[in-house]
């Protein structure tokens, strides 16, 4: 019986970007040098976040992120460890209340797995925050993002089309036999200003920061959920085919999965395996040389 592959949202956001960055973090377990600031403050705050939706303890949940945040060390613990106690408190003032208005919380991090194809995927992952619609008791999924201005307006101009709610939906509807209502992304936008005293009073006070995407699940949403889903296994097929590939051959299998050279240098910064990519292909080696 074939071994299918596990893999969650963002390793097909990783593969998507560069199969071969993906084969070097995911089949060879290699770290890249890069900085990784941001997402150690999005995972305290998700820490923070879900401990105040199990508890409705502020303590517990600044105690939370902290936690996080001590044990990520990132390069600017100072700052982010005002930051994110400040964010945390924003979002229970400012989004809470009203979310709780309309939707009741029925589980945080809930674990899934869906498998669309036994043979080939397992698509995993959490949800961060599952609800229950007040008025027709139906289940809605929400994803928190700690992001700036700027991927709020891109995610908010691309909603109908976004991968990620899709798999939540195909995985409820795999799971519990039917669609969500709803599949949400909440947002945290992370203040601008660097002196962390502006920035945690508008991380407190300004009620702008805190918004939330809805996508309902409509019969066109299904459709493009589903549509996700088949490209998911494709996907995956090749993520398969590689990860067997690797085993079998070894490590330097991976310079037969392709290279996006269109990604080395992407949002401002380069890729993290530009410098000693561990590929002899000459498009890395120029990029070595350059660094
Ligand atoms: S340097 Fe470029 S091609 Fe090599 S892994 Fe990174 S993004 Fe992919």
């Amino acid at each position: 019986m074939p071994v299918p592959i596990e893999v969650s949202d963002s390793q097909f956001k990783s593969y998507q970007a560069c199969p071969r960055k993906w084969g070097y973090v995911k089949l060879l377990d290699l770290r890249q040098d890069e900085n990784k600031d941001s997402m150690h403050l999005g995972n305290a705050f998700h820490d923070g976040m879900e401990e105040y939706m199990k508890t409705g303890s502020m303590d517990k949940a600044h105690e939370a992120a902290i936690k996080a945040l001590i044990e990520s060390k990132p390069t600017n613990l100072d700052y982010v460890k005002m930051l994110v106690p400040s964010m945390l408190i924003g979002m229970a003032l400012h989004w809470v209340p009203s979310f709780l208005k309309e939707f009741e919380p029925v589980s945080t991090e809930e674990w899934f797995t869906s498998t669309p194809n036994e043979e080939i995927v397992r698509i995993r992952g959490f949800k961060d925050l599952v609800a229950k619609h007040r008025q027709t008791g139906q289940r809605c999924v929400f994803d928190y993002k700690t992001s700036s201005d700027m991927y709020f307006r891109t995610l908010a101009s691309t909603l109908e089309s976004n991968n990620q709610l899709a798999r939540y939906a195909t995985a409820e509807r795999r799971q519990y036999g039917s669609w969500p209502m709803l599949v949400a992304l909440v947002f945290a936008i992370k203040p601008k200003s660097k002196d962390v005293g502006v920035a945690c009073e508008n991380a407190r006070c300004d009620p702008s920061l805190y918004r939330m995407l809805v996508q309902q699940v409509t019969p066109k949403f299904a459709e493009f959920a589903l549509a996700v889903e088949q490209n998911d296994i494709l996907m995956a097929q090749q993520m398969k085919f590689y990860r067997d590939l690797v085993a079998e051959r070894g490590p330097q299998a991976c310079d037969y999965i392709p290279a996006n050279f269109d990604n080395c240098f992407n949002y401002g910064s380069m890729c993290g395996f530009a410098q000693g990519c561990h590929s002899a292909h000459p498009a890395h080696q120029n990029l070595k040389k350059a660094g």
